[in-house]
């Protein structure tokens, strides 16, 4: 039974019979993981408090061949999220966010890059709901873009031309974006100019910088723009039937 030590974040966990519980990891090196935490549901439990959701830990752990769970040796508290994991609406937006990945990433596929990513989300210093909303955003932007499922909206994906700074384009049925002669006046949903800006500048920030340029006061109407837009996106993506994302859900 070889021993494994990976940094990670806690997902979730869920009650297996009396005393013991089963931990969702995402870890660094070794992607999803599921484990049983022995004890964890006794009081003077040596996990303590290092299973709240969303703490990042680093955790030992043993993998069996034959079993799909492996057995939680230690867990070690780098950093809890207990503050904030006590907001009912950041409970709301990270469990959203946990969901997303036990959806997306299939089990044991390490994936540094997201690791990366997922990790500077939840160690983000997110100080108001409107910031927490386009932390959700930038998550969302991330996932689908690492995933390869990021429309290219810097240009017009029919005719290819860039779009101008101010020019307003229109989606299509699978949330590619079109240009004005690309596009009928009344299909799809019109994107402004700063809706199109909060998905492009993704790229080039931190989640912390993107959540306080993009969840500033006068940007409400992008951010729930872009949660719209990127709810059908994922919903393509989970509902296309595609073999790796069955194993997650
Ligand atoms: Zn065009």
């Amino acid at each position: 039974m070889p021993l494994v030590q990976t940094e990670s974040i806690v997902l979730r966990t869920y009650s297996l019979a009396e005393a013991d519980r089963i931990v969702v990891f995402f870890t660094r090196g070794h992607g999803i993981v599921r484990g049983v935490a022995k004890g964890a549901k006794r009081l003077n439990s040596r996990f303590g408090g290092s299973l709240e959701p969303f703490s990042l830990v680093n955790v030992e752990y043993f993998e069996k061949e034959d079993r799909e769970l492996v057995s939680i040796r230690s867990i070690e508290i780098e950093r809890s999220l207990f503050d904030i994991a006590a907001e009912p609406a950041f409970l709301l937006v990270f469990s959203e966010m946990a969901d997303l990945l036990m959806a997306f990433v299939p089990p044991q596929d390490p994936n540094e890059t997201l690791f990366r990513m997922v990790k500077a989300c939840v160690t983000a210093d997110i100080r108001s709901e409107r910031e927490l909303n386009a932390l959700k955003v930038y998550f969302e932007l991330w996932l689908l873009r690492l995933g390869g499922f990021l429309p290219d909206w810097s240009a017009c994906y029919r005719c290819g031309r860039k779009f101008e700074s101010t020019e307003t384009a229109r989606t299509d049925s699978d949330q590619h974006l079109l240009c004005s002669s690309c596009s009928r006046s009344d299909a799809g949903r019109a994107v402004v100019p700063a809706v199109r800006d909060g998905f492009v500048i993704a790229r080039s920030l931190s989640p912390e910088d993107y959540s306080k340029q993009i969840g500033a006061s006068d940007n409400d109407i992008a951010v729930k723009e872009l949660n719209e837009i990127l709810k059908k996106i994922i919903q393509n993506v989970i509902g296309g039937g595609r073999e790796r994302f069955t194993a997650g859900l």
